[in-house]
């Protein structure tokens, strides 16, 4: 997907309350949101389906794919639902992009989802136990469509807890993309961590055959 242009929605809110959180504007629903583009504007919130779909319907036009994201879009399944529902006769592709905790809101919203972007959030990032059994719940459904598994891997991040996460996948489905991100910091990689990196993705290999190393793009751009 890296590449692809793609109008994203940003969801405002999330419950997740992961300990190094990196999009805090995003936790909580504000009560404007700026719209980005040629056509720059800003929009009271909260927002009526019928609205955004407005303001969505003539950006949407020369790109191949709407992005959903957050906050976290499956902790409001109705808005979502209606909004893919309205945005479908568009015909353009849809990446769900989520935290992977909320499998019966996938389920809700699965027919009309053309690709789902699981971003795992490891123990060092969030503050918790990797939420093994509801990432399989999750995954089993995800399935039914492209899907891929994304974790954001910082110098402070453990081998191992990466590994846990890609056996996690492998119990659920070989198959599946894992796409590792080194986290985009402000300051330079400290020594070597390039070449952790690699050794990392060559183990990775050992247990899911398709492994990539990919940068956070928007963050490299400065994309909100
Ligand atoms: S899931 Fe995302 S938005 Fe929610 S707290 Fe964690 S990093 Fe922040």
């Amino acid at each position: 997907m890296v590449g692809t242009p793609m109008l994203f929605i940003r969801f405002g809110g999330c419950q997740a309350a992961c300990e190094r959180c990196d999009t805090p504007r995003a936790r909580t629903q504000m009560s404007q949101f700026p719209i980005h583009g040629p056509a720059a504007k800003v929009v009271a919130n909260p927002v009526k389906v019928a609205d955004l779909t407005a303001h969505a319907m003539p950006l949407l036009r020369s790109l191949p794919f709407l992005a959903i994201t957050g906050g976290e879009p499956l902790e409001q399944p109705g808005f979502l639902s209606l909004l893919l529902t309205r945005l479908s006769e568009t015909g353009k592709n849809v990446l769900l992009e989520t935290r992977g905790f909320h499998h019966r809101e996938l389920a809700e919203v699965i027919p009309r989802v053309d690709v789902v972007a699981l971003d795992v959030k490891l123990p060092s990032f969030s503050g918790r136990r990797l939420p093994v059994n509801a990432t399989k719940d999750f995954l089993t459904i995800a399935m039914q469509k492209t899907c891929y598994v994304k974790v954001v891997v910082g110098p402070d991040t453990g081998e191992g807890e990466v590994m846990d996460a890609a056996r996690l996948v492998a119990d659920v489905g070989g198959h599946i993309p894992f796409v590792v991100q080194p986290r985009h910091d402000e300051k330079p990689p400290p020594p070597g961590e390039a070449e952790r990196l690699l050794v990392l993705i060559t183990q990775l290999t050992t247990i899911l055959p398709d492994v990539r190393l990919i940068p956070q793009v928007h963050r490299v751009l400065r994309l909100r």
